[in-house]
């Protein structure tokens, strides 16, 4: 059963109001400013909240203890690639909400099947074992031996958590996201930019 905790709302004075540098989650600004609001578990007197308002937009973020920001940033972490076939971009967008959502494990897992989809999408064969996919990039010149360690990642962090009981963390799938970022990029973008100039 849920406890039901009394909180206490609390407007602390100029001297102990927290100040804190964060990106808001509203405006996507990075901003310096003080909570003028606190909230305090009424029976321990420990401080679980502060209320800031950002001030670029004025919207009102809530800060944890935990240094957890409240509501999650309505933006998409990591960088727009432009030229996506829709399917592809729809994945990569599913890994960037997953991983602003803390799901970590599906970041790598969507970011495993991405380097499939995008084998398949320049003309592997289906149902290939996942290592033929990441040589068949290679040999088509859409990966260089150059950037292979980092596609091996994906791989090796992949098969990781597929056969270990272990829960994935932030920094992996944070790199995972560059490393699949990057490739996309290499894949689609710079390609189409080539073309425009
Ligand atoms: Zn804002």
């Amino acid at each position: 059963m849920l406890a039901i905790k009394e909180w206490n709302w609390e407007k602390p004075s100029k001297r102990e109001r927290k100040e804190e540098t964060f990106r808001c989650p509203y405006c996507n600004v990075v901003v310096r400013t003080t909570a003028d609001t606190r909230i305090v578990d009424a029976e321990l007197g420990a401080i679980k909240y502060h209320i800031f308002k950002c001030s670029q937009c004025s919207m009102p973020v809530t800060i944890g203890q935990d240094g957890k920001i409240i509501p999650p940033s309505l933006f998409l972490p990591f960088e727009d690639i432009k030229h996506l076939p829709e399917k592809i971009e729809k994945m990569y967008v599913e890994c960037r909400k997953s991983f602003s959502t803390e799901c970590y494990y599906s970041v790598i897992m969507v970011a495993r099947s991405l380097v499939m989809h995008i084998a398949v999408d320049k003309g592997a064969g289906a149902n290939l074992s996942f290592i033929e996919y990441v040589n068949y990039l290679e040999t088509e010149g859409y990966t260089s031996r150059h950037n292979r360690p980092w596609v091996d990642k994906i791989r090796e962090r992949g098969n990781h958590y597929i056969h270990e009981i272990d829960e994935a963390t932030k920094e992996d799938a944070a790199r995972i996201i560059v490393f699949i970022s990057q490739l996309l990029k290499n894949v689609y973008e710079l390609p189409q930019m080539a073309n425009e100039v």
